[in-house]
């Protein structure tokens, strides 16, 4: 069959490899001069940094797109396990290494926060539960589909059903489980990984911990930009067509059935249309359709992202780090209710070249340094920044101890509107729609369309989520629904 796929993100690039082996012409359109989407690069001077992802969970995914096509991913690619997933910071002084070893974490948290192991030891096990069942039933299979759920999984996961804590928020579900006001605000950040409110995300969301403690957290060699560019390289290999900087226009639909592609006032005949193009933008732009709502509200955080080369290092910082915020609700309801920004936020601090080499000149660090951010509806985002800035500023002075103002000697900032731009993300939003609400991962868009024939949706904006494990498994559904559709 001839296949398109509009838009070469991590969901495009994974769609393309899968369908390239079941021996499909693949064509790729991208509307920017590279592949990658959300995984961008940016050059400052001597410093780079990656502009989207900085966390790299499950990379066994990325690893299996390669082994199917008889290739080695190490010869594409390389990364390590990080012994420290993160640094936690707080005013007070307070601080808490999250260590990928399960014993030293445990230890860590009895030690500096007192609370009690076997309580942990529950949380953990509790949450490994919940994965193992929603993995098997609901993370590679099609949602809307009947064959998904007439099975033994979903006997098993209804009567766990409790296990789940759906009714719960993962906040709730923190302090029950685990207690202790620091430990609680390290658990409930795990919310903000696919955009969410831990005050209004189910307690099921425990498994995103589950993820990072149980997988871990590796580092590419060459950085995050490094995914995209072997993915790339092996669709070259594999035959799969690129066409770069062809915005497409629009889906071509007749009978209800997706027919091709126009771009450039040309139409493009194809058998099937995947479009990783975030699917708000797919059903208002490429589809024009006027009846469909996309759920504003709901949407998940942006971001406000710093991109800092600094002068000098910091040996008390590791790859990943956190300042938090004092009044960590609050942050929360100005980013999901007033559509503001905190003047207290929490501070991620990302520096690739603890771990990676040529991305600063020697002795400096490049800083990517990210505040979520509410959606765009049209702030004022230079004033925000400017305010955000000096708020920042003075928090990290405080926790480090420095002027870093005295150290930054290169800059650039992302607002949610550049995400919105750069990426072509509906409101600019990180991961489409949010997890906020009991029912939100059951309600993503599906993988394909119900109404228009051969026309099928993959990425971070549809079932079943945001974030590049998600996308990849967005592929595998998309892959194996055409091969059913024959
Ligand atoms: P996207 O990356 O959204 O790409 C879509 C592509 O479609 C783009 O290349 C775009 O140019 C193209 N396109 C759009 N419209 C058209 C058109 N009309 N014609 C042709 N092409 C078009 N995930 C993690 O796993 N870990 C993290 O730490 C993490 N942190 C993040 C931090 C930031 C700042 C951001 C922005 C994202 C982060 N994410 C993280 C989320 C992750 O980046 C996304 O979920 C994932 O990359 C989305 O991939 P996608 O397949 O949906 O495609």
């Amino acid at each position: 069959m001839r296949i398109a796929v509009i838009g070469s993100g991590i969901g495009g690039l994974s769609s393309a490899i899968r369908l390239a082996k079941k021996g499909h012409s693949v064509s790729v359109y991208e509307r920017n001069d590279t592949y990658g989407g959300k995984l961008g690069q940016l050059k400052l001077n001597k410093y780079s940094f990656d502009t989207g992802p900085s966390l790299l969970t499950m990379p066994h995914l990325i690893d299996e797109l390669f082994q199917m096509h008889g290739e080695n991913p190490r010869d594409y690619f390389n990364y390590r396990k990080k012994d420290i997933h993160c640094k936690y910071f707080w005013d007070d002084k307070t601080n808490f290494t999250a260590f990928s070893d399960k014993n030293k974490y445990i230890n860590e948290a009895v030690s500096k926060f007192y609370v009690e192991k076997d309580s942990l030891l529950k949380y953990f096990s509790r949450s490994k539960k919940k994965y193992d069942l929603i993995n098997e039933l609901f993370l590679f299979k099609p949602i809307n589909k009947i064959s998904t759920y007439l099975n033994f999984d979903t006997v098993k996961a209804l009567l766990n059903l409790k296990l789940f804590q759906l009714f719960s928020s993962l906040d709730q579900v923190n302090n029950n489980d685990v207690g202790n006001q620091y430990m609680v605000q390290v658990l409930n950040r795990y919310a903000t990984y696919n955009g969410s409110s831990p005050y209004l995300t189910p307690g099921i969301m425990t498994i995103i911990q589950h993820l990072e403690n149980h997988f871990g957290t590796h580092v590419c060699d060459e950085g995050m930009r490094q995914i995209p560019a072997s993915m790339y390289d092996l669709c070259r290999k594999i035959g799969v067509k690129f066409h770069f900087n062809k915005r497409v226009d629009s889906i071509i639909v007749k009978n209800k059935e997706a027919t091709g592609i126009t771009l450039e006032n040309k139409s493009l005949k194809f058998d099937k249309v995947i479009s990783n193009v975030d699917v708000n933008i797919t059903y208002k732009k490429l589809l024009n359709d006027k009846t469909y709502l996309p759920n504003k509200k709901n949407m998940s955080s942006s971001a406000l992202i710093f991109f800092w080369g600094i002068n000098r290092e910091f040996k008390d910082l590791d790859l990943h780090n956190i300042l938090f915020s004092n009044d960590y609700k609050e942050e929360f309801k100005n980013i999901f209710e007033s559509n503001s920004l905190s003047a207290d936020p929490t501070i991620y601090i990302n520096i690739t070249s603890k771990d990676i080499k040529n991305v600063s000149p020697q002795g400096c660090e490049n800083w990517f340094v990210m505040i979520n951010a509410p959606k765009d509806i049209g702030q004022d985002w230079d004033k925000l920044k400017n305010t955000l800035r000096k708020n920042i500023i003075e928090k990290i002075n405080r926790n480090l101890g420095i002027n870093i103002q005295d150290h930054i000697v290169e800059e650039r900032v992302f607002t949610p509107k550049d995400i919105s731009i750069n990426t072509n993300s509906y409101l600019g939003s990180l991961y489409g729609e949010s997890s906020n609400g009991i029912f939100s991962p059951l309600k993503r868009h599906q993988n394909f369309s119900r109404s228009i024939k051969n026309l099928y949706f993959c990425g971070g904006t549809v079932h079943p989520g945001g974030g590049i494990p998600l996308c990849i498994m967005s592929s595998k559904i998309v892959s194996d629904l055409i091969e059913k559709s024959n």
